[in-house]
């Protein structure tokens, strides 16, 4: 997501291709539910807590790091909080709210989102590769970035498509495994105490001889064996063995041996003639009393001041290290992570970019980087995300838009005017998708102002009731599957601005120099760098004076007013209009929108006048292209 974000620059229209039916799926499931967003540790740290390949990630980490990623979903009205090991957190403790702000962001800025579309092929012929997705639909694009994940959860998505298309073009993937994963014990007694959580215990892994991991924190047991952070971690380790691997629980890691033995010590005098489970309540959580006296084979019936010395040293040195034999990894469809993926020797650290093909770019797990719990890997993946993101928007913006004029190589704009219904957006649409330009539905930017203002209650639309909303309205456009939405704030309001009430409002709020001035701002920039066709009152006029091609379409105010009607009938947003009023109404909006001081609907001179009374869609859609053959002649 943030590697099509920040890829869609002025000159690029990007794609992003997503198999499931929301973007981000994985992200519920981090922090177990709550979305462990990052860590506020420094760089130094994050290397320290990147096993496989820290190096690799250096540069990214310094075009975008945790400060970076925090700034930007606390941007889209997510606050975030830091908790213990610096893990950070949306404050609503809820991962739905860390997606809706990336989803905004990535819409805010322009990327079309096809989800429900899994890509099953990128080849690449000459300059150009083929992205090939399920039901056999080919795009073609100038550059693609994998980021598919790795295999872990296939359940949100990650299923290894990335290795295989990485492979096809050429690529060495490391094996995946599964990494940060519960682990199953030899032993079966965990399974008595499923579901415990050990806090400020020290966990130490070996394998052979050899200590893996050694680190302070918190673990739990499972139905199967142990989990946890400490375990997760200590898993990733031992990946590649974990068979045989040993594990100790060091129940009191702040006190040494002999420090211990004089606390038991105490624990057994203070309560004589007591038996001896009972004694050493206050050290252990209860349910695992009977499992370490068991260990250090007491009897847990046993009085106090019947314990053998030696019985006693046995119970210090189970208290200071529980043992426990790995069996197995959990499956890796329940890891966390995977580590392995494709061989960062064979990416450009700085851009992300293949090195044996150009203009491809991975970002994400699916490279070979692999961290361990605590907000590391989702930093790695937005860090490769941006770099991947950046390198590709600086690289076209040196190049010439892909969106222009075949013969000319020059941008161009196509002006459709008119009144309410005439079938400005019918024709504009059709013109767009003939002419392979995106269509810009400005009445719909004028429709969410309205909408914000009926919303904060406002009902005369007056410029001294909107004008002050106006610093805090932020009216912006996405693209999902080509079509235009318009975001409100971040929210994609574009099934709530066709009824009659909003129509009404918008007609009132553009009449306000303010709104008109910041709305034809957003217009301009929009079609400063790419071929637009763009449809509403005063785009030839005003908006977009040197368009190549302008037009105005209109029709009989009876014959608009019927489509109108008919059009909220079929919606079943009539809402008891009748067609008198329909007609009262567009007459009213006719003559505010052309009677306004500031910027009135008009034909501009030099547009060409399009009457659809008589004309089906298709007859409309073939005049307006008839005309742009006809004047390119
Ligand atoms: O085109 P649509 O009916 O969606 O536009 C809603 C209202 O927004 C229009 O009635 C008009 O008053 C206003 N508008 C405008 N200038 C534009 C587009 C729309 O004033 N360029």
């Amino acid at each position: 997501m943030l590697a099509a974000a920040f890829a869609a620059g002025e000159n690029t229209v990007v794609v992003l291709f997503d198999r499931n039916e929301k973007a981000g799926k994985k992200l519920y499931l981090t922090g177990k539910g709550r979305c462990n967003i990052t860590n506020i540790a420094d760089k130094q740290e994050f290397m320290r807590n990147i096993p496989r390949n820290p190096r690799f990630m250096f540069s990214a980490f310094d075009g975008f790091f945790n400060n970076d990623i925090i700034a930007l979903i606390e941007d889209q009205g997510v606050k975030t909080k830091v908790e213990r090991g610096g893990r950070v957190f949306p404050q609503s403790d809820k991962s739905s709210d860390v997606i809706k702000a990336l989803s905004s962001f990535v819409k805010k800025r322009g990327v079309d989102i096809r989800l429900n579309t899994r890509v099953k092929e990128v080849s690449k012929d000459g300059d150009v590769f083929t992205v090939k997705t399920e039901g056999g639909h080919y795009d073609r694009f100038d550059c693609v970035v994998i980021a598919t994940g790795g295999v872990s959860y296939p359940s949100t998505g990650s299923t290894g498509d990335g290795y295989g298309i990485a492979r096809s073009l050429g690529h060495t993937v490391v094996s995946p495994l599964p990494s940060l994963i519960s682990l199953v014990t030899e032993e079966n007694w965990p399974c008595e105490l499923a579901g415990l959580t050990l806090k400020n215990v020290k966990l130490t892994a070996k394998v052979g001889k050899k200590v893996v991991y050694n680190e302070l924190g918190e673990m739990l047991f499972t139905h199967t064996g142990v989990s946890g952070p400490l375990v997760l971690s200590a898993s990733s380790r031992i990946a590649d063995a974990p068979e045989g691997a040993r594990l100790f629980i060091d129940m009191k890691p702040a006190l040494d041996e002999q420090t211990l033995e004089s606390r038991v010590l105490r624990d057994l005098e203070g309560n004589k003639h007591k038996q001896i489970k009972n004694a050493i309540a206050g050290l252990l959580p209860s349910r695992m009393i009977p499992i370490v006296l068991g260990i250090a084979g007491v009897d847990p019936e046993k009085t106090t001041d019947s314990l053998l010395k030696s019985e006693r040293k046995q119970l210090v040195s189970a208290l200071k290290s529980i043992p426990l034999t790995v069996k197995m990894a959990s499956d890796i469809s329940e890891a966390i992570i995977t580590r392995g993926g494709v061989k960062t020797s064979e990416i450009d650290p700085k851009t992300m970019e293949s090195k044996l093909v150009e203009g491809l770019y991975f970002a994400g797990e699916v490279i070979d980087v692999d961290a361990y719990t605590g907000g590391f890997n989702l930093q790695v993946a937005y860090s490769t995300g941006a770099a991947a993101g950046r390198a590709i928007a600086q690289k076209y913006s040196k190049e010439q838009n892909k969106m222009c004029d075949v013969r000319t190589n020059e941008i161009f704009a196509v002006a459709i005017d008119g009144p309410a219904s005439a079938g400005k957006s019918t024709a504009a649409k059709g013109v767009s998708k003939k002419l392979g330009i995106i269509y810009i539905d400005t009445g719909a930017m004028y429709r969410a102002v309205a909408l914000k203002a009926i919303r904060m209650g406002i009902t005369e639309f007056t410029s001294e009731e909107i004008e002050p909303m106006l610093p805090d309205t932020d009216v912006a456009i996405s693209f999902v599957n080509g079509e235009q939405h318009v975001m409100l704030d971040g929210e994609d309001v574009n099934g709530l601005i066709r009824t009659q009430e909003v129509s009404n409002g918008a007609s009132k709020v553009s009449a306000i120099p303010a709104v008109r001035l910041k709305l034809v701002e957003l217009q301009r920039k929009l079609a400063e760098n790419t071929s637009v066709v763009m449809d509403g009152r005063d785009i030839g006029s005003y908006v977009l004076p040197n368009a190549r091609y302008k037009f105005y379409v209109t029709a009989a105010v009876e014959e608009r007013a019927r489509r109108r009607y008919l059009e909220l009938e079929q919606k079943g947003q009539l809402n008891g209009i009748t067609m008198e009023q329909m007609l009262k109404e567009t007459i009213e909006r006719d003559e505010r929108d052309s009677t306004r001081a500031f910027v009135p609907l008009k034909q501009a001179e030099d547009a060409i006048l399009i009457d659809t009374t008589h004309l089906s869609i298709e007859e409309a859609i073939a005049s307006v292209i008839g005309y742009i053959e006809g004047k390119d002649k």
